[in-house]
């Protein structure tokens, strides 16, 4: 495990050492998780790699993986337990994302009809950009995508590979943009 700054003890590899007391679901090989201390919503947690990593782009692919597989069971546990009917799942970078505790956590926050909390980024108020300014947003985002992406990733279905693969051959269509819904 990487050591945190000098300066700053991580509280997460804290509790994971057990220096700080935690009420712990779960300890798998690479991933924990633990009810958040700040209840905001019942039934609220943390799910959290064992390594200490700041941020996303810090881990491997194998981790966030890990992590992101587990919270969708912690999910699926912490909405049975609290008798929910919807679920958050989130995590923030960097302080201007907010984030607060410097080794990457998920948020899974269980939600029910009606339930006081906000949603998170509600999106409602603002109007739809217009086409032409998103496609601009697109190409902007897809010049900084690693070019070795193929379109078929993340593809289950051979039809839809099928499509995406003869998209790719035609050079007007970007291949990225056939990964919709991914
Ligand atoms: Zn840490």
């Amino acid at each position: 495990m990487e050591t945190p700054t000098p300066d700053l003890v991580c509280p997460f590899c804290e509790i994971l050492a057990g220096n700080q007391p935690s009420a712990f679901v779960s300890r798998l090989e690479s991933v924990s998780s633990f009810v958040n201390p700040r209840q905001y919503r019942p039934g609220a947690t943390l799910v959290i790699p064992n390594r200490h990593v700041v941020t996303v782009f810090d881990m491997t692919p194998e981790e966030w993986a890990a992590v992101f597989v587990h919270a969708k069971q912690v999910a699926a546990a912490a909405c049975a337990a609290i008798g929910a009917s919807g679920v958050n799942i989130f995590q923030n970078n960097g302080r201007s994302a907010g984030q607060s505790v410097f080794h990457v956590h998920v948020h899974v926050v269980p939600r029910s009809d009606g339930d006081k909390g906000p949603a998170i980024f509600g999106e409602g108020y603002v109007e739809k950009t217009p086409m032409d300014e998103r496609r601009a947003i697109a190409q902007r985002i897809r010049a900084h995508l690693p070019r070795d992406l193929t379109p078929s990733a993340g593809r289950t279905q051979d039809s839809r590979r099928a499509r995406a693969r003869s998209s790719s051959s035609d050079p007007a269509v970007p291949v990225v943009e056939t990964r919709r819904g991914s």
